[in-house]
């Protein structure tokens, strides 16, 4: 497939070329068709997907069909968690749009309130911006929104994570109530998924896992175990392979927060990272993590988001996660950079489905491994590529009688 297929017009497809690109990526290939046909849209692709031209190259294609904006409206809204992710998006509508007679512009927090006031005057066809500033400047009645037409979170899971939920759902109360919502984010948690209900109308998912997601560097295989002995096999691992820096990922806050005192009664130096932990505890443990006084960082999958620790050596699922693309970014942390890594997960008899997901979506069977005197007693099920587990009502498709509009294509599409 290339650009020219997509439904692009020539002054957005010049742009496109100008960069050097001809081919589209996979998140583009998916999410331009359908937010050109006015579909709202739920996706899950980190940075470095091309996820930013997958909505600006559509949103600048429509708006360039519309009316100009009028003073002080804006008609596209994008907001994304940082000042630093605000003016990179900024930059790609700029550079998409060059050829467009449209205007743009980025306001964030910690620089002068004024000129952007003044950038506003006019009315603007995109505003890119985080949550905070977004509101104080709302409240001095410097923009509007009342020909809002698209709605873009950007890095949605990161904003929940940084806090900005208030923002956000005081944000959304300005809006009016037709118009298109398109949703990226890393991962779809539970919390996102909770956001993204009141949110988007029958979207179109898109899911798309980064390249070399799975790398072969990395070496995946998992111990089925019994729940009550995961935490006793963990601290025999830790042990027996004299592992010196191992990321644990736990499902729950309250999982990491026990395994860190059972790791901690076994003489084994660890700590929690998580939401409920401040700032500064979670930066002063990722620095002791990185410094080697920390053996063990247990993470939720949320406070892991951001960390920055290259080339793991060891990931340990100790739950598996409910979100199969969270396995893909948790295993994503070790083996980087041409570095081999492990990644092992506990098993426990009832994350069967949790299990199957997972190996769908990567497309191949983990490895099994038995460790004697861990053997499990509620035996784990065998699993098989083909098989769809019952009750996998996180991945259906929404209820027929909906109100999309002449689709052909599958609800959710997926890429590997
Ligand atoms: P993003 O995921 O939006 O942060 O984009 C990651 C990088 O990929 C950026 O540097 C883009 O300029 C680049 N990029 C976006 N689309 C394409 C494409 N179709 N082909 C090659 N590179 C691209």
């Amino acid at each position: 497939m290339q650009f020219t297929d997509l439904g692009l017009s020539k002054p957005i497809l010049d742009a496109v070329t100008e960069q050097g690109y001809d081919t589209p990526t996979p998140i583009q290939a998916q999410a331009i068709p359908a937010i050109l046909d006015g579909k709202d849209v739920m996706a899950a692709a980190q940075t470095g997907t091309g996820k930013t031209a997958g909505f600006t190259l559509p949103i600048l294609e429509q708006l360039s069909k519309g009316e100009r904006a009028r003073p002080n409206q804006a008609r596209t809204l994008i907001l994304t968690p940082t000042r630093e992710l605000a003016a990179q998006v900024a930059a790609s509508v700029a550079t998409y749009g060059k050829n467009l007679p449209l205007r743009s512009t980025v306001v964030f927090g910690g620089v002068k309130i004024n000129p952007q006031m003044m950038q506003l005057r006019k009315g603007v066809d995109v505003l890119v911006a985080t949550p905070g500033r977004l509101l104080d400047l709302y409240n001095q009645k410097a923009v509007r929104f009342d020909s809002l037409e698209v709605l873009v979170l950007d890095e949605a899971d990161r904003m929940l994570d940084m806090g900005f939920i208030h923002d956000i759902r005081k944000i959304l109360s300005l809006l009016p109530k037709q118009r298109q919502n398109l949703m990226f984010s890393a991962t779809f948690s539970n919390d996102i998924r909770g956001l993204a209900k009141g949110l988007v109308n029958d979207p179109v998912e898109i899911s798309v896992t980064p390249r070399n997601a799975a790398a072969k560097s990395v070496e995946q295989w998992i111990y089925p175990v019994d729940k009550s002995r995961k935490s006793a096999l963990l601290t025999h691992l830790i042990h027996e392979n004299q592992w010196s820096q191992v990321l644990v990922f736990t499902r729950t806050k309250h999982g990491a927060n026990r395994l860190t005192r059972h790791l901690e009664g076994k003489k084994i130096k660890a700590a929690a990272i998580h939401g409920n932990k401040s700032q500064n505890v979670r930066t002063r443990a990722l620095a002791d993590f990185k410094n080697g006084s920390i053996q063990v960082l247990v993470a939720t999958d949320i406070a892991a988001r951001g960390l920055d620790i290259d080339q793991l050596p060891h990931v340990v699922n100790f739950d598996l996660p409910n979100v199969p693309e969270d396995y893909v970014h948790r295993i994503g942390r070790t083996g980087r950079a041409g570095a081999t890594g492990e990644a092992v997960s506990l098993v426990s008899a009832e994350e069967f489905k949790q299990l199957s997901d997972i190996e769908r979506l990567t497309k191949k069977l983990l490895e099994r491994k038995g460790i004697a005197g861990f053997e499990p007693t509620e035996k784990l099920r065998e699993s098989r590529l083909s098989e769809r587990p019952p009750g996998n009502s996180a991945r259906k498709k929404p209820a027929s009688g909906s109100r999309r509009r002449n689709s052909n294509r599958p609800a959710r599409t997926q890429s590997a």
